[in-house]
């Protein structure tokens, strides 16, 4: 097997002293995350079940006496500066304004800020939908309340970082933005070992225990799709629809009955968009119940199920995440394999019950083959949710 590099807290601390030319007083770690179950269920308030990986964003930091936060991107090499205690002003979308967008959504809420020097890395792959955004908002949060003595809940820190993308960053549609916060939740509020169930209707979330030994694969097909973004705006739009017909204000109170006492009003393919997502929460929460009673082939197999719900009800996988599904399930470390996200190009993610030797070849091989395409494959196990380490000294 090849030996998986992962960024360590040496580096990070190195990379302050490179940069700043003294240590840093604390560092905060935040992993990224990866969606086992329950997709296009979030903006219908229904039930996802995530988990943390084991690649994070990271910043080294230290205090300042001003208002002035200063930060080293390593991966951009770029450096950024702005006041706490002068006006933010937005400038265009780059990976500073996550940080400033936090810092933002803190001010309105009245929260103490204060400067800070920080180096910031990460080796969460960026834009592979493994939600390194999320992992930078939740780390640049812990942050301003680290050096603010205040606390924020995971909760907390999960709908301050839908604030910052849907209001700051401008990003997100109308739906999304009262439902899009569960990836936050999970950077937060993750844990090793465990998956999170998380219901989008409150937030309400519980860990649960991965089984043991298993690995996530996460499957980046390297396609993406341009009508990705048409289509799932058009699936929210027939998620709405079928609220009107169905007379409910989300697809979390519709119930089968009331779907098949619908059929006859609304157009086949709002049928099946329903029928994925009243079908797609069963599915999570049969796949939380499968890891509380500790039987891994049935969760694998729920996963599976929820691929084809999503190719043939939903309509939102394509030949690439179909091929690189099915050549996983053909390994036979794979316990189940599914697209994961919204879908059309992105990542696919396979669970394994041990972290075989071959899998990465095996799949690549036969990807290549069949798609005449390079996917990245990323072998990942759930680590602690965000979280700040105070160093030896003072800040
Ligand atoms: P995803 O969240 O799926 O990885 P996004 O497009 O939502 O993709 O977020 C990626 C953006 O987050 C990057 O373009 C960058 O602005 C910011 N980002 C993530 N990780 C880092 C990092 N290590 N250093 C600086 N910016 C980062
Ligand atoms: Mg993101």
């Amino acid at each position: 097997m090849k030996k998986r590099e992962i960024l360590t807290k040496n580096e990070v601390i190195e990379g302050f002293r490179e940069h700043f030319k003294v240590a840093p007083g604390f560092l905060v770690r935040t992993p990224g995350r990866v969606n086992l179950m329950g997709d296009h269920t979030d903006y219908n308030g229904g039930f996802v079940l995530p988990m943390t990986i084991d690649k994070a964003v990271w910043m080294g930091v230290r205090q300042r006496g001003d208002g002035v936060v200063r930060i080293y991107s390593v991966d951009y090499e770029g450096e950024c500066r702005f006041d706490v205690h002068g006006e933010l002003k937005k400038d265009q979308n780059t990976w500073f304004e996550y940080i400033k967008g936090c810092a933002w959504a803190l001010l309105q809420k009245n929260f103490p800020l204060s400067g800070f020097d920080a180096v910031l890395m990460g080796d969460v792959p960026q834009g592979s939908g493994l939600s390194s955004s999320a992992a930078l908002e939740v780390t640049s949060l812990l942050v301003f309340a680290e050096l603010g003595g205040f606390e924020l809940s995971a909760t907390d820190i999960a709908r301050l970082g839908q604030e910052v993308e849907n209001q700051w960053l401008g990003l997100g549609s109308k739906l999304e933005s009262k439902f899009g916060v569960t990836d936050q939740l999970i950077c937060a509020a993750g844990q090793a070992d465990k998956a999170l169930l998380i219901d989008c209707n409150d937030l309400e979330y519980r860990p649960l225990d991965l089984p043991e030994g298993t690995v996530a694969a996460v499957l980046d097909t390297a396609a993406h799709h341009s009508v990705a973004s048409a289509v799932y705006n058009e699936r929210q739009e027939q998620c709405q629809a079928a609220c009107k017909i169905l007379g409910v204000s989300s697809l979390r109170n519709a119930t089968q009955e009331m779907l098949d006492a619908g059929k006859k009003n609304m157009p086949d393919a709002v049928f099946r968009r329903v029928r994925h997502i009243l079908s797609e929460n069963l599915r999570t929460r049969a796949a939380a119940a499968a890891l509380r009673e500790k039987t891994p082939d049935v969760f694998g197999k729920l996963m599976d199920e929820s691929h084809f719900s999503l190719q043939y009800d939903f309509e939102v996988s394509c030949f690439e995440l179909d091929t690189i599904t099915s050549i996983a399930r053909g390994h036979s470390a794979c316990l189940g394999a599914r697209m994961t996200g919204k879908g059309l190009g992105g990542s696919a993610v396979a669970l394994l019950y041990t972290e075989a030797d071959d899998f990465t070849d095996y799949v690549s091989k036969h990807y290549r083959q069949q798609t005449g395409r390079f996917p990245n494959i990323t072998l990942c196990r759930a680590t602690e949710g965000g979280r700040v380490e105070k160093l030896q000294g003072k800040i």
